[in-house]
């Protein structure tokens, strides 16, 4: 091959290059910016400060007012150790009328660097030839954040000026159940003073062409069943063990597990986020090969979805005449009190998010979220709640080695961000509309 053909191919080839041809873009510069910052966990709360000043930073380029709030922190520790709740402000032409706020998270979950291909380790976000980015949150939900922020960078770029507040959180703590972080946020009268409307949090990312937005999140109910029985030596048959009482408990419990997996397999609309969950999780007891022991334990762990036949009474009441009838005691490792939905119909906010589905041309369904996110501790407090995620098409990596996104698909969420704020912060006072 001479030399001229090969320039040429080389120009071709670049030009088609996504990785390359997305190098320089400022959008995705910024985005890989953030990724380079290690948060994970464990102890997240020692990295925060560079986080926290790219923030700022992006903040101040935007034009947004920056908040940062110690919510608590161990005293012999530096700030940021702990809690704290930031908050960046764009304010409304009128103040007084409830505020947009979209929610999303700092902290990332722990890497394994030995597990992901050396090329690309989780806190370089490396963009390869396909433009694909590697990283820790590129997903969870780093993403979700900078996309936020080019949003709204966006919309000052437009002379936008948005009738309500506009308020965006980036909490510290979402991954390990938001306890130093949103749960004491939204009891707080900092919380309050926000005058929160609607809540665009969390969601999982898109793998089809389709933008699945969560109105509901399942409660979790964790708990500890133990045994109380006769303690004998192993080669008796007494009566009344502790083994027995609690197989008793164990078939009945998983016998509603094997009848939601029922209806996931024989009903083809009905997924796993359609039902109610329950596993075994955790055995244990018993003190030597040869004795009957006087005590053995499971525990279990439970995601409810409410449905009209299934609510938290209806629940009780099952696990209540199980415990009853095996004779054995219940303790309660975790219970959300939350019923986790947030009614679509009728609601203003959820029709402004499907107006810009339609002005996007895009197609948008309510789906139930699997996992728990931030969201219900802002649902708790009577505040609609709807999980976007506003990439498509990529592959469900949260939470695992070589987490990715492809630049193409960040850029195309971009303006549906844009959109639905565009949208719900324009949203008229309507004084007959209990909000
Ligand atoms: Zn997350």
């Amino acid at each position: 091959m001479d030399s001229i053909a090969t320039i040429t191919l080389l120009i071709i080839a670049s030009h088609f290059c996504g990785g390359i041809q997305f190098q320089d873009d400022p959008v995705i510069e910024r985005f890989r910016d953030y990724l380079k910052i290690d948060t994970a966990h464990p102890n997240p709360a020692s990295k925060y400060l560079p986080g926290i000043e790219w923030i700022n930073n992006q903040s101040v380029d935007i034009g947004l007012d920056f908040t940062l709030h110690t919510l608590q922190f161990l005293p012999e520790q530096p700030p940021y150790h702990d809690g704290y709740a930031l908050w960046l402000t764009w304010p409304g032409r009128n103040p007084a009328l409830k505020s947009i706020l979209i929610n999303t998270h700092m902290d990332v979950v722990a890497v394994d660097e030995s597990k992901w291909d050396q090329d690309h380790p989780p806190f370089e976000a490396v963009m390869d030839a396909n433009g694909d980015i590697y990283a820790r949150g590129a997903i969870d939900m780093k993403s979700a954040t900078a996309g936020a922020l080019e949003a709204l960078r966006i919309l000052k770029a437009e002379g936008f000026e948005p009738l309500r507040t506009i308020h965006l959180t980036i909490m510290p703590d979402e991954e390990v159940g938001g306890h130093h972080g949103m749960e004491p946020f939204v009891n707080s009268e900092h919380f309050e003073r926000l005058n929160v409307g609607v809540d665009i949090d969390e969601c999982e990312i898109n793998a089809g062409n389709v933008l699945l937005i969560s109105t509901a999140e399942k409660a979790i109910w964790q708990f500890n069943i133990t045994a109380n029985g006769t303690a004998a030596h192993a080669s008796t048959l007494p009566e009344d063990t502790a083994a027995g009482k609690l197989q008793f408990a164990i078939n009945k419990l998983l016998q509603y597990r094997t009848e939601q997996l029922d209806e996931v397999n024989t009903n083809p609309n009905v997924t796993v986020a359609d039902v109610t969950t329950i596993n075994l999780v955790q055995m244990g007891g018993g003190l030597g090969d040869n004795i009957i022991p006087d005590l053995l334990w499971a525990s279990f762990d439970m995601r409810i979805l409410i449905k009209p036949d299934w609510n938290f009474g209806h629940v009780d009441n099952f696990l209540n005449g199980i415990i009853a009838e095996a004779g054995v005691d219940l303790k309660w490792i975790q219970r959300s009190e939350h019923d986790g939905v947030t009614p679509t119909d009728g609601n203003v906010w959820w029709d402004e998010i499907m107006r810009a589905c339609d002005q996007l041309n895009l197609t948008c369904n309510s789906q139930v979220i699997s996992g728990a996110t931030d969201g219900r501790y802002v649902r708790s407090k009577g505040i609609p709640v709807f999980g976007i995620h506003p990439f498509l098409n990529t592959e469900k990596r949260a939470h695992q080695h070589n987490e990715k996104i492809n630049a193409v698909e960040y850029l195309a969420g971009i303006p549906r961000f844009t959109q639905i704020i565009r949208n719900v912060a324009s949203l008229p006072e309507d004084e007959n509309i209990d909000y």
